[in-house]
């Protein structure tokens, strides 16, 4: 199965293990201190570059990397590996997750595109899943079957859609819609993606990638501090914490510290402020839902912080000796933010 794949494929999921191997086979050069003089397939540095430097920019800050189809795959795939490096030269896990989420929602398009357009898609899309992530898959005409344990490790967490009980199992297999399993790949990528920005040692970097990173310094998200007194409760001040190291936490996460945050006397600004770090970060929807959780927007109804009873279902209460008997959050005790 492993000539099944190509280097438009390596191209289109530059972070699966085969891909790298094969970049790095095709340029046994590529190092840190020739990035100013190698040259692929007959371009010159200045070109791979210029990719990188799209790729990197553009991702960092729509949260998409540029699909780049008009450019060579090898160049392509070797500007992933270079965008990589300036990325652990950066050394700051908001970059890392905003870099990888970009990537991962790149090749998530791409394996939609697969799955929907093109007449061996699906086979495509079952043997990448199956390499970033090493779960086997059974293909359906119009899905997959995942197996259980591994649907409950990548399922989305505390949405009702993808709670067990609203799924078709069938012999210790979970169905999949085709979308589904596009946004399985997506997180996994972008994990796998962080976890091998963090195994590489830190670059010593000089000469025009240096020059490119300080651009992509200058593009990162610059999230206001907020200040606050008091103290928060333990699961609150976990997802802040997330946050601030540019996690990707669960909607469900989204929406608590949203609807406690408003329902203490945050603004709405400050809230969104606060979401700034993260990955998939989008001010216009953000701003959105926040104002739509807070009553100024849709219904007119201000949302309530979920219980603790809720909070402990969804995986999200971190409960500690500080909690007592609480039923909710906002018992916690009193907060006073001061800007
Ligand atoms: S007991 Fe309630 S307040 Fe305390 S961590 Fe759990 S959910 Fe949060």
């Amino acid at each position: 199965m492993e000539s099944f794949l190509g280097v438009e494929d390596y191209a289109k999921y530059p972070f699966l293990p085969e891909s790298i191997s094969y970049a790095l086979r095709r340029n046994p050069n590529l190092s840190v201190d020739k990035i100013d003089s190698i040259e692929i397939m007959g371009f010159e540095p200045k070109v791979v570059l210029d990719v990188t430097r799209k790729r990197l920019i553009t991702g960092i800050k729509s949260g998409v990397s540029p699909k780049l189809d008009d450019v060579h795959h090898e160049i392509s795939l070797v500007s992933f590996i270079i965008s990589m490096i300036a990325v652990r030269f950066i050394d700051d896990q908001v970059v890392y997750s905003r870099f990888a989420i970009a990537e991962a929602r790149r090749s998530e398009g791409y394996l939609l595109e697969e799955i929907e357009k093109n007449p061996r898609g699906k086979d495509v899309a079952k043997v990448i899943f199956e390499k970033v992530s090493n779960v086997k898959l059974n293909q359906l005409d119009q899905g997959f079957l995942i197996p259980l344990s591994d649907f409950i490790k990548f399922s989305v967490k505390g949405e009702t859609s993808w709670k067990l009980v609203n799924r078709w199992v069938y012999m210790g297999n979970v169905y999949v819609k085709h979308n589904e399993l596009a946004h399985m790949f997506r997180e996994i990528s972008m994990k796998s993606i962080i976890e091998r920005i963090n195994k590489m040692p830190k670059p010593a970097v000089k000469g025009s990638l240096l020059e490119l990173i300080k651009e992509i310094e200058e593009a990162k998200p610059r999230p206001r501090t907020i200040a606050y007194t008091g103290k928060m409760p333990p699961c609150i001040e976990f997802q802040m914490n997330q946050l601030k190291q540019g996690v990707n936490i669960p909607h469900s996460a989204r929406f608590l510290l949203a609807t406690y945050l408003i329902n203490i006397g945050w603004n709405p600004e400050d809230i969104v402020e606060l979401f700034r770090t993260a990955p998939d970060f989008n001010e216009k929807i953000t701003k959105y839902q926040v104002m739509q959780i807070s009553g100024a927007k849709g219904s007119g109804t201000k949302y309530m912080v979920p219980s603790c009873e809720k909070l402990l279902t969804l995986n999200l209460c971190k409960r500690d000796e500080t909690c007592d008997n609480i039923k909710n959050p906002l018992q916690y005790g009193r907060f006073k933010k001061r800007t």
